[in-house]
């Protein structure tokens, strides 16, 4: 069993999704950056594991496939994080490709709402970006900044992006039982990805996990670049209450952002059970 001063990082993102860095980018980072243990983690999406296990294999890191997919419960949009996912496995596969039509079908929407906002062609730009047009809303962002309409990522989401912006489109994401389910049918831990990120009141959030654990959740990041420390805290005490294990992942997508790195700030609280035991200890 592997000591607890080990740095683990349990995810983040390279270019097979809203990161900047090849796999092959992403795994020398993090070993100049110390990290002893890495997930993997694109937003519905596995392309990019293949050539990180390899990667990591030659920088002596332990790599954990992963994947965040993106789901819903009761009209909120939730990230669920699969750690140590069986990326062969086929209905994960199928389920990952219908959310990914999903995304090209918002991004034509979010798409039509800027050209009536005077942004024309912006898919055009967007499909350069993201290599396809199951984008993402930060190859949008990085398309706004690109042609100057935004100065930055904030602005972007603040102004066309995010949920008060002219150009914001919800999208209709799988059911997280659902998506739960396949991380578990493929060998893998789901974990709720920064909880403190969907503005959930707290008795939200009580029912939330108790189905979360129904469908199967095993954890809940509590340390993550997403949250302050009294949102960490408090991550931890619904780890505790609802016997859930505890991740940490920095959710790195890029070196441009100063603020996140990865293997920054992943400690986890003495009281927490740390989601790496599931598999270290077998
Ligand atoms: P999507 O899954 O396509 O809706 O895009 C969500 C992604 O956009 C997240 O994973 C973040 O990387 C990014 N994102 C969301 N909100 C913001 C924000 N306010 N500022 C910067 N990036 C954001
Ligand atoms: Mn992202
Ligand atoms: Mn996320
Ligand atoms: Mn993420």
């Amino acid at each position: 069993m592997k000591t607890t001063s080990l740095i683990y990082d349990l995810h983040s993102h390279t270019v097979f999704s809203d990161g900047t860095l090849t796999p092959e980018e992403l795994a020398n980072r993090a070993h100049s950056k110390k990290v002893d243990c890495i997930a993997l983690t694109d937003h519905d999406t596995t392309q990019g594991l293949a050539s990180m296990r390899h990667h990591c294999d030659l920088n002596n890191i332990q790599f954990v496939p992963g994947v965040e997919i993106s789901a819903v419960w009761r009209n909120i949009t939730l990230h669920i994080v699969g750690l140590q996912i069986d990326e062969g496995y086929l209905p994960l596969q199928q389920g990952l490709e219908k959310i990914r039509a999903e995304r090209a079908r918002r991004s034509r929407l979010i798409a039509d709402k800027l050209e009536r906002a005077g942004i024309a062609n912006a898919l055009t730009d967007v499909v350069e970006l993201a290599g396809t047009e199951a984008a993402t809303r930060t190859h949008f962002a990085r398309m706004l900044i690109q042609r100057r309409v935004v100065r930055d990522m904030r602005e972007a989401f603040k102004k066309y992006l995010g949920k008060k912006g002219k150009a914001f489109v919800s999208g209709e994401w799988t059911d997280f039982s659902q998506v739960t389910k396949w991380i578990v049918d493929s060998g893998g831990y789901p974990v709720l990805a920064h909880p403190a990120r969907y503005n959930m009141t707290r008795t939200k959030m009580n029912e939330f996990l108790k189905e979360f654990k129904e469908a199967g959740g095993v954890g809940i990041e509590v340390a993550t670049s997403s949250h302050n420390l009294t949102e960490k805290k408090q991550a931890a005490d619904f780890a505790n209450s609802f016997d859930l294990y505890a991740s940490a992942g920095s959710d790195f997508h890029t070196p441009a952002h100063t603020r996140v790195d990865l293997g920054q700030y992943l400690s986890l609280p003495t009281l927490c059970k740390p989601v790496w035991t599931l598999w270290d200890s077998k």
